[in-house]
């Protein structure tokens, strides 16, 4: 049997300053206190200048709270003006990364060769890289869902032979979901979380049974428990819903009824 904790991790994109960001851990912190998120992995990820106060606030707070960063050097150090590099944010506390988000590729034209070097540099750098993929609304409207995943997923796997499934996540976030306030139905993101397992045994075996794979694309408390229903699916990647501390919440509590009631165990 394997394992996968289930992860919920809120993206703030270019929102909340340090100063808004302390205000906002530090009621999420509270929220959090009166609920019973054990069984899952709550993550933040603000911008790279709020690291820094987040970090000080779950350390002082003891937070049971892990802290993201939303993008990452492909290089470890060296004449690269305005890189951050992953030993700099482990350095932090920053244990996770996103790495290819779509608004990444599509308005910093980041291809899938730079999304695979960049996640090579993140585990280099201590982090878990998790990798960003998804269809556009064209692709979808081509048919082309599988054939995209594959391409993105692949990239980044043929790049990083042998290693652990469990330092890696994925993150299925299809473009045309992001931010539109229209969620994949939970059967379509099953599919494709079940469709990227796939894809990944061909590089990583049998392990790929421990790969964390989650959905994104205008998750809400109102969707958030049927999204995690299908058993390819280990979590969310929130977005707008995040930038609160009681929408965050509201998600994480829709979350944690569901792996409580029978309808997902997060142990399988
Ligand atoms: C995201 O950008 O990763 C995201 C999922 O955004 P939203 O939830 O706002 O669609």
């Amino acid at each position: 049997m394997t394992e996968r904790r289930p992860i919920v991790a809120g993206n703030w994109k270019l929102h909340l300053d340090h100063v808004e960001a302390v205000h906002h851990v530090t009621e999420l912190g509270m929220r959090l206190r009166a609920m019973d998120v054990a069984s899952i992995d709550v993550v933040v990820v603000p911008p790279f200048t709020d690291l820094r106060s987040v970090s000080s606030v779950i350390e002082a707070e003891k937070l049971e709270l892990g802290l993201g960063a939303q993008h990452v050097s492909e290089f470890d150090q060296g004449a690269y003006t305005g890189e951050v590099a992953a030993a700099m944010l482990s350095r932090l506390g920053v244990t996770i990364v996103l790495v290819g988000h779509s608004e990444r590729r599509t308005f910093f034209h980041m291809d899938d060769a730079t999304v695979a070097r960049t996640a090579a540099a993140a585990l280099r750098g201590g982090l878990t890289p998790m990798i960003c993929v998804g269809e556009s609304e064209d692709e979808r409207a081509d048919g082309a869902t599988d054939e995209v995943l594959a391409r993105q997923l692949g990239a980044v796997l043929g790049e990083l032979a042998g290693v652990d499934a469990e330092r890696l996540c994925v993150a299925y976030e299809p473009v045309w979901a992001i931010g539109s306030g229209t969620a994949a139905t939970p059967e379509d993101a099953g599919s494709a979380c079940a469709h990227l397992r796939k894809l990944a045994e061909q590089h990583l075996g049998e392990a790929a049974a421990s790969l964390r794979i989650l959905y994104g694309g205008s998750v809400s408390a109102d969707n958030a428990a049927e999204l995690v229903t299908p058993p390819d699916v280990d979590g969310l990647l929130v977005g707008s819903a995040s930038l609160t501390p009681a929408g965050f919440a509201g998600v994480l509590g829709a979350v944690t009824d569901c792996y409580r009631s029978s309808r997902r165990s997060p142990r399988r």
